[in-house]
Formats: structure tokens, sequence, C-alpha cells
């Protein structure tokens, strides 16, 4: 029963290590950036409210994206423990989050804290735009996340330090090292590899 919560700034590597963690410790990584996604992709009428938002890098709506994430982590998979990759981003979400958890009666364990500096994460994500052409990387757009990031996101490290749930960990050099670090910091706190 491991309930983490992985955040970042965009170009972090949230993706990449959630989806690595979500293996090593058995547990569904749950990301609203891919939920959303796949909305966008399906034509769905949610794809079709936030598909402009996504491109502009705005955040969606907090009642739309609490209403996805209530909704998945009701589901029989995630009730047994979770990692949530970009959720909560706002501390609307934040309070949500804690709603849903205590209607469950779970709590989260920790909060991993992908730190890495404005330039690195730029040009990951330039890379990124020209391999994947995601349509919310281009360098106008990426800046513009990053400063919504840290205007609204960045505040909420400072709830879960006061909750003494931060993790912090550089999100810096290659991918395998990077998972290293998080293992060992969430050994550190007692939760280890399935
Ligand atoms: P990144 O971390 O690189 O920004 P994501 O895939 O996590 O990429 O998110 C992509 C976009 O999806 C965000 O810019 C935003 O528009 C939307 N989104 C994802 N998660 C949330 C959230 N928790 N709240 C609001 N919008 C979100």
């Amino acid at each position: 029963m491991t309930r983490l919560l992985l955040v970042g700034p965009p170009g972090a590597g949230k993706g990449t290590q959630a989806a690595i963690l979500a293996e090593t410790y058995g547990i569904p990584a749950i990301s609203t950036g891919d939920m959303f996604r796949s909305n966008v992709v399906n034509g769905t009428p949610l794809g079709l409210q936030v598909k402009a938002i996504m491109e502009a890098g705005e955040y969606v709506p907090d009642a739309l994206t609490n209403e996805i994430v209530a909704e998945r982590l009701g589901e029989a998979d995630a009730r047994a423990g979770f990692l949530l990759d970009g959720y909560p981003r706002t501390l609307d979400q934040v309070n949500e989050l804690d709603r849903i958890l205590l209607a469950q009666n779970a709590a989260l364990d920790v909060v991993v804290l992908l730190e890495a500096d404005i330039d690195e994460v730029v040009g990951r994500l330039l890379k990124r735009a020209t391999e994947q052409g995601r349509l919310d990387d281009t360098e106008e757009v990426i800046r513009h996340r990053m400063a919504v990031y840290a205007e609204q996101t960045s505040p909420l490290i400072g709830v879960y330090d006061k909750r003494n749930l931060v993790v912090r960990v550089t999100a810096l050099g290659a991918v395998d090292e990077v998972t290293a670090r998080i293992v060992d910091a969430l050994a550190q706190r007692g939760i280890s590899a399935s």
C-alpha cells in the first residue's frame, strides 16, 4: 500500500520515472497529462474541452481535473496504492486529494520532488519537441508552462514540507541514476520495492 506523488517542473522527467517506479513498486502510475492527452487524441467531450488549454500551456480547470482523478482513484487497482504523476498541481487539487484519501481512510506516504534547473529542463523539452511533436513543446509555450508551475505548483511543496512528506531528488543525470536516487530516498523512508 504505497501512495506516492511525483512533483517537479515540466521536463524534469516525471513521466519517465513514473513508469519505472510503478513497475518497481507494483502500483499504477496515474498521469493526469496522459489522461488528458488520450482524451484529446480520441476526441472525447473532455478532450475537446481541454485541447486548446493544453496547447497554450495553461492548467486545465480544477473541477475537470479533480473529477477525473477522483474517478480514477476509486478504481480497484488504485485502492491498493498509486503513484500520481502531475497531480496535484494547485492548492485546490491538494484539498481534493486530501478529501479523496480521507474518504478512503488512506494517506500519502511520500512526495517525491524532482529538482532540475530551468535551462536544463527547457533544453530537454525542446529536444522532446523534435522527437515527439507534442503541441505544448514549443519554446514559448514551454516558458509559459514553467511560469505557471512556479506560480501555481511550487507553493504546494511548502504545504507537503509542513507535513514532512517531501523527499528531494536531483533530476540531472541518466534515467537509471535518477531512479536509483529515488529508490534510495524511498528506502530511507521505509518504502521498499515489491
Ligand atoms: P508536463 O509535466 O511536461 O507539463 P504533463 O503531461 O504532466 O506535462 O501535463 C501536460 C498538460 O496537461 C499541462 O500543461 C496541463 O495543461 C494539463 N494538466 C496535466 N495535469 C494537470 C493538473 N493536475 N491540473 C491541471 N492541468 C493539468
